[in-house]
């Protein structure tokens, strides 16, 4: 049969000889349910073998065990310093012979700037409490994840997934779609978790635009070029974002005045980028927000 995955049995065991009681402010919900691994890799749609996958908070590893059957490389990234000590020793149990394919790194995630190798895809159970900082900062730091599927607080997966117009379209929405096509993929209960969440899981997928959303001009104007230059106008454009819903029930005009530096400037630039002022951020797709970022460089804010 196939190689076996952690089950509610082996997650107690491991957790009592390792004296672990689940920390709720890491998001510690470890899966005890097999099917559940197996749905996670299926929806990832790895390349059988070839691909070098990034793991969030492998945990007792549950999900990490899942990937070393599907992904050529697993690169581990375990903020408790117990959990990441172990992984290295529960693969060498549970997949003898896989220590050469996994890397653990013990660390926060939101803090890694470098890899031991180069990811392709993101694929995590993560933490819920992080989760939307942590899927921005890995997509913005290595922009070689061209794929993934993450595991969120099912309600954090739809905000995710939300187009304009929707009720919970929102920053989590823009800022992940500037990055990618963003797709919920399932819903998972609460019972496949020990110690079980409150709440839902949500599966959410992306896949990275192969082309930016749009020229914006920030990098360039300061004689950027490359990744550098990608990440400025990132920044600019998140920086639009950020104040367009900061005040949320406010029009675009009155929402991004102190951005523009005065309410008339502001209508200038949303006219230049052909966004109607008296709109509400929550109406506008990235490719608008990513036009007003444009708009702004190109007058100078
Ligand atoms: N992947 C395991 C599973 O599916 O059973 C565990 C998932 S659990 C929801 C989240 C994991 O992320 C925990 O192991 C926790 O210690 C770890 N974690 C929490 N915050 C983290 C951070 N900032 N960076 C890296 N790992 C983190």
């Amino acid at each position: 049969g196939p190689p076996a995955l952690l089950g509610p049995a082996e997650i107690r065991e491991l957790a009592e000889s390792l004296g672990i009681r689940p920390t709720k402010t890491l998001g510690q919900n470890f899966v005890i349910d097999p099917n559940t691994i197996r749905r996670i890799v299926a929806a990832a749609r790895l390349s059988p073998g070839a691909e070098t996958v990034l793991e969030v908070g492998p945990g007792l590893g549950s999900l990490t065990l899942g990937l070393l059957d599907a992904a050529g490389h697993v690169v581990a990234v375990e903020i408790d310093p117990r959990l990441a000590e172990q992984l290295p020793r529960t693969v060498d149990r549970f997949r003898p012979g896989s220590g050469q394919a996994i890397d653990v790194v013990s660390s926060d995630a939101m803090a890694v700037t470098e890899l031991p190798r180069v990811p392709d895809a993101l694929v995590a159970n993560l933490p819920y409490n992080v989760a939307v900082p942590v899927l921005l900062h890995l997509l913005g730091t290595f922009p070689s994840i061209g794929h993934g599927l993450v595991m969120v607080q099912d309600e954090v997966a739809d905000r995710l997934a939300a187009t304009p117009g929707s009720k919970v379209y929102g920053v989590p929405s823009v800022k992940a779609s500037w990055f990618a096509e963003v797709t919920k993929a399932g819903v998972i209960g609460t019972q496949v978790f020990w110690p079980a969440p409150r709440i839902s899981s949500g599966l959410v997928r992306f896949v990275r635009r192969r082309e930016p959303v749009a020229d914006i001009g920030a990098g360039e104007a300061l004689g950027l070029g490359g990744d550098r230059a990608a990440a400025v106008d990132r920044d600019a454009v998140f920086t639009v974002v950020d104040a367009a819903f900061a005040q949320r029930r406010k029009t675009l005009r009155a929402a991004l005045s102190a951005w523009a530096g005065s309410g008339a400037e502001a209508e200038a630039v949303l006219v230049a980028a052909g966004v109607a002022p008296t709109e509400r951020g929550e109406k506008l797709d990235v490719t608008q927000f990513a036009a007003v970022a444009a708009a702004g460089v190109r007058r100078g804010i």
